[in-house]
């Protein structure tokens, strides 16, 4: 269950190959993702493997872990596994108030950095996100540099560029043509470079 609209990325396990988690939509209190029981397999070495049963739950539990649990102390992004097929009202309130707590500690955090060195370079995305769906107005919460996130990989690229930096997806076709990016998909660009279409006009 996601009561957030984050988009995640796919997740990727040997066992199940590449999974989608559902994000709510505007106005959806939240989005389900079922996970089935897969059958895991270790390499024994001499050609020999083992199969294991990996439960619908674990897989689930390993799921919402990684999603939750790479922003520090009580890290929590809103997705949380139910014991059925949909979630209890308790569940959701409870998913809502680890949300909101997390998110009130990032804010914090971002006031106390503020206070501090008054530098909005030094406020993270993250804390932005949580001051804006806590709809709080912070002075740190302009930032001098605009970003968006990449649709396909997430990452934080500036807005009306043609190509993403990081994953090379195109996002203004039209704009890329324009620059000679989108024509011939047999040329891959390095992947380090920086886009021309990046630089600002
Ligand atoms: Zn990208």
């Amino acid at each position: 269950m996601s009561i957030s609209q984050e988009i995640w990325p796919p997740r990727h396990r040997t066992y199940f190959g590449s999974l989608q988690i559902q994000s709510s939509a505007p106005g959806e209190p939240y989005a389900v993702t079922r996970i089935r029981g897969c059958t895991g397999v270790i390499d024994l070495g001499d050609k020999r493997t083992m199969e294991f049963a990996i439960s619908a739950r674990e897989i689930a539990d390993d799921l919402a872990r990684e999603l939750n649990g790479d922003s520090g102390e009580g890290s929590f992004h809103g997705v949380f596994v139910a014991a059925g097929d949909s979630p209890t009202d308790a569940e959701l309130a409870d998913a809502r108030r680890r949300l909101r707590e997390f998110q009130e500690k990032l804010v914090a955090a971002a006031d106390l950095e503020w206070e501090r060195s008054h530098n909005p370079m030094f406020i993270t995305d993250l804390e932005r996100r949580a001051a804006r769906q806590l709809s709080l107005e912070k002075p740190w919460l302009y930032d001098p540099k605009p970003t968006i996130e990449c649709p396909v990989c997430a990452e934080r690229i500036k807005p009306g560029v043609a190509v993403c930096r990081a994953c090379g997806a195109i996002l203004d076709r039209e704009k890329a043509a324009r620059f000679g990016l989108a024509r011939s998909p047999r040329k891959e660009r390095p992947r380090n470079a920086e886009p021309q279409a990046e630089a600002e006009k």
